[in-house]
């Protein structure tokens, strides 16, 4: 048995200097626990953020522990009448080639219905981060453009592949030409776009005439960039990953957008404009609410009264200055 811990935090990028291979004794285990030997283990951009100590939505990996992972294995041994010996799961194991785990945290696989190793990619956490994105935020619907980079990896893939279910027009942008070609030929996008090849942003604007209703973020940087001015009237983006600014970007320096997206991301904050019209079908219950705590004087407001049509200029130029309190009105 053995396991890799952290042996310091990466300044930057990340050197195998960070890891260190470890022996491990097997684990004492407890009532209601599982011995899993890891057959595979998932690696994920998510682990960049654990090595960092610093303020997110995990806490981060403590130097000299074990880095976290999920991994398929198989029960080795068990203190849990329902998950007998020989059972095939998914187990946040870390990276480790063996562990004991509680048993509540444990996905019985059934390697009969898909390929184990599916149950930590397209079927397992990539893939549901993807599903659970488009479902809940980015609702592509038909003749739409979506937008995706880190297309050929296990998120971007199914969100290519979903979007076109859905009837957009999917648009994949990866590294290099290989992956390119994997993203048509593989995975159906529409288009596919090299974020190595010079002039990305004069290729995505060529690509989506429409301009793009979704953006799945990925990545940020330079591909965010391209992507901002062609976003259309009520684009969604759905905020999922930041793989470009993971290993420095500043998010404190002048530049307050990777400072944002990672707050958007990390919090997962709802930013949308809008300007009110758009909502106009809220208007009979806005009415109907407010209007009955005007009436029973439960809702107060304030007016700002000047009098004689040429008070106006003056008044509207005390408005942009902060000279009227409450609502300004000229008495005509
Ligand atoms: P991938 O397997 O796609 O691997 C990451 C890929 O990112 C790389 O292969 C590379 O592909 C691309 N990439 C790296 N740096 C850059 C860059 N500077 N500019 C453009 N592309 C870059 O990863 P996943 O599918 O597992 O994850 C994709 C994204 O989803 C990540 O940002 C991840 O953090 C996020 N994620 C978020 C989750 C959530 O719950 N919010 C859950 C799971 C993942 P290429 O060569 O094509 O550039």
């Amino acid at each position: 048995p053995q396991q890799i811990v952290l042996a310091s935090r990466p300044q930057g990028e990340v050197s195998v200097d960070n890891f260190r291979l470890e022996p491990l004794s097997l684990p004492q285990m407890a009532d209601g626990q599982v011995l899993v030997r890891a057959e595979y283990l998932s690696l994920d951009p998510y682990m960049r953020g654990r090595m960092d100590d610093r303020k997110s939505y995990a806490p981060p990996v403590a130097i000299g522990a074990a880095m976290e992972g999920e991994s398929v294995g198989e029960i080795i041994d068990s203190r849990h009448p329902d998950w007998p010996v020989g059972t095939v799961v998914t187990a946040r194991t870390g990276w480790r080639s063996h562990a004991a785990v509680v048993a509540d945290g444990l996905r019985r696989l059934d390697p009969a219905a898909a390929p184990v190793t599916t149950a930590l990619g397209v079927l397992g956490m990539p893939g549901f981060t993807a599903y659970a994105g488009l479902k809940e935020i980015g609702k592509p619907t038909h003749g739409e453009t979506l937008v995706v980079a880190a297309a050929s990896g296990p998120v971007g893939s199914l969100v290519g592949q979903l979007a076109r279910r859905a009837g957009a027009r999917s648009i994949g942008i990866a590294g290099g030409a290989e992956k390119c070609r994997a993203l048509i030929e593989q995975f159906g996008f529409d288009v596919a776009l090299d974020h190595q090849a010079p002039n990305l942003a004069e290729a995505l604007a060529a690509a989506c005439p429409d301009g793009i209703d979704v953006y799945f973020e990925n990545v940020g940087g330079a591909v965010l960039d391209a992507v901002l001015p062609l976003l259309n009237r009520f684009a969604r983006v759905p905020v999922c990953g930041l793989i470009a600014q993971y290993s420095g970007a500043s998010t404190d320096g002048p530049d307050r957008m990777p400072g944002l997206m990672r707050d958007i991301l990390t919090k997962s904050l709802t930013v949308r404009g809008f300007i009110n019209y758009d909502l106009a079908q809220l208007y009979p219950v806005f009415l109907q609410e407010v209007g009955d705590g005007v009436r029973d004087g439960s809702i107060r407001y304030r007016e700002d009264i000047v009098d004689g049509l040429e008070a106006a200029p003056a008044a509207f130029i005390g408005l942009l200055k902060g000279r009227n309190f409450g609502k300004l009105l000229v008495r005509l």
